[in-house]
């Protein structure tokens, strides 16, 4: 479980202090997602930075089975307990060229020997983590692709294969900002099904940031509407949407949700 108390940002602009968070208090559930939504500038952005543990906050808790963050609290451990988690889907960072379940494979070698080398396909362990390795890719739904070149992978699926991969490192809190702006629509569906895959499979908090109002009406539980750094309101998904629809920033490709 996640619970973030009065949590507050400033960002220094100019040698000026410029709040950007103020009094962000909420919780995430194991296995559930939280939706958190709100114009441009809002501060979504920040928010997920500050949690993944690579920007600083100057006010507030942050706690993470049971481990608690202060603004001058060891970021390396935060980032320890979070494991980078998959932060931006859209960008294809990182992926090898190889078949696609060589980048599992690595992963899973990083995770357990420190470094993304491939094994020797003699190792001992080769067939244990190959057989690790399709668990993942089952669990986004690209067992079938394990053996093509990732490069020929679809947009899509490479979202698929990245979520698949920031997954071995088991993390504590997935945080994904803005899942699928840069995808087709048929892309999205089938994205937003994996992450609700996931959700089911690793039964932990999930933030989910977008200013889609479909994405939200399809993955999340509850809704965070943030305004100038404050949360305006919280509560059930649709009834958040309600209320600031007409403030959400149009979108060509909703309607193809
Ligand atoms: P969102 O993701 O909702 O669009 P951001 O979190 O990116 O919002 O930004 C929130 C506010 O903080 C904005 O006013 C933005 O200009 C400001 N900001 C973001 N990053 C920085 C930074 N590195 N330095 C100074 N100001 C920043
Ligand atoms: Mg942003």
């Amino acid at each position: 479980m996640l619970r973030v108390k009065n949590l507050a940002k400033d960002y220094n602009v100019l040698d000026e202090r410029k709040r950007v968070l103020e009094g962000i208090s909420f919780t995430v559930n194991d296995g559930e997602i939280l939706g958190i939504t709100g114009k441009s500038g809002s501060g979504k952005s920040t928010l997920l930075r500050i949690l993944r543990g690579v920007e600083s906050f100057d006010e507030g808790v942050i706690e993470l089975e049971g481990k608690q963050f202060f603004p001058d609290s060891d970021k390396d451990d935060m980032m320890d307990l979070i494991q980078n988690t998959a932060i931006h889907l859209q960008r294809n960072f990182g992926l090898w060229n190889g078949p696609a379940i060589e980048n599992i494979i690595r992963k899973i070698n990083s995770r357990n020997e420190g470094h993304e080398g491939l094994p020797e396909s003699d190792s001992p362990y080769y067939d244990e983590m190959y057989e690790e390795s399709m668990e993942y890719l089952k669990l986004v739904g690209l067992e079938h692709k394990a053996l093509h070149a990732t490069s020929a992978l679809s947009g899509g699926e490479k979202q698929r294969l990245i979520l698949a991969r920031q997954i071995v490192a088991k993390p504590k809190l997935l945080l994904l900002d803005e899942p699928v702006t840069m995808t087709g629509p048929g892309t999205k569906q089938e994205v937003l099904d994996v992450i609700k895959n996931v959700k089911k499979e690793l039964n932990i908090p999930i933030i989910v940031v977008s200013h889609l109002p479909e994405l939200h009406m399809y993955i999340s539980d509850r809704l965070i509407y943030l305004e100038d750094g404050h949360i305006i309101e919280e509560g059930k998904t649709e009834t958040v949407l309600k209320h600031f629809l007409k403030d959400m920033q149009p979108q060509v490709e909703i309607s193809s949700l």
